[in-house]
């Protein structure tokens, strides 16, 4: 077994499937394996197989002012959807309760959003904070220049979008969208 030390976010490719079979925690699309989730490639070269060892420990609950990586769902006009990721937070272990996550429009930054389309899109990584969560609802704020967008994809054909000054750029259809960056866009931070 070979174990990678750099952490793949989903989606990320890993190795070409003519070299290694999808294993647990990967797929394979395009003659490529990706993976998953966030975590560690770990190449099993007897068996030719790569899986994605998570990077993430197991549960307990989100508390007020946590930090935790999502990745946005539906986007309705007023509020998206967010998948909250594993992780860890300081030195204790945070998983997602099942209640869904939202954050409203009025929660994505600090000067006016008409519409939270304007600012995420599904598929988008980000690092929210959690302003409150219960048994049946976590709020969460994209307010902070640490918080927001960490990576997106284009809404076009799905490829990782680049930073270029304020604006994200597609380099395969040259297409240019808008998020609410955080300030470590793609830098591979989760967490701080
Ligand atoms: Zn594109």
């Amino acid at each position: 077994m070979t174990e990678d030390s750099k952490i793949l976010f989903p989606g990320d490719f890993i190795v070409d499937e003519e070299l290694f079979l999808p294993g647990e925690g990967t797929y394979a699309e395009n003659g490529k394996v990706l993976a998953a989730g966030f975590g560690i490639a770990v190449k099993d070269m007897k068996k030719r197989e790569v899986k994605l060892k998570s990077s993430v420990l197991i549960p307990i609950n989100y508390k007020r002012g946590d930090l935790a990586i999502g990745i946005v769902g539906r986007v309705r006009e007023n509020v998206a959807f967010i998948d909250l990721i594993p992780t860890i937070v300081g030195t204790h272990r945070v998983t997602p309760t099942d209640a869904s996550a939202v954050v409203r429009v009025s929660d994505i930054k600090n000067s006016f959003v008409k519409s939270v389309s304007d600012e995420l899109q599904a598929g988008d990584i980000v690092r929210v904070k959690i302003m409150e969560a219960t048994k049946y609802n976590v709020s969460l704020t994209l307010k902070g220049p640490d918080l927001g967008v960490i990576k997106a994809f284009c809404s076009k054909c799905r490829h990782p979008l680049d930073k270029k000054g304020d604006w994200l750029v597609c380099e395969q259809c040259n297409c240019k969208e808008k998020r609410k960056m955080a300030n470590d866009y793609r830098q591979g931070r989760l967490k701080e």
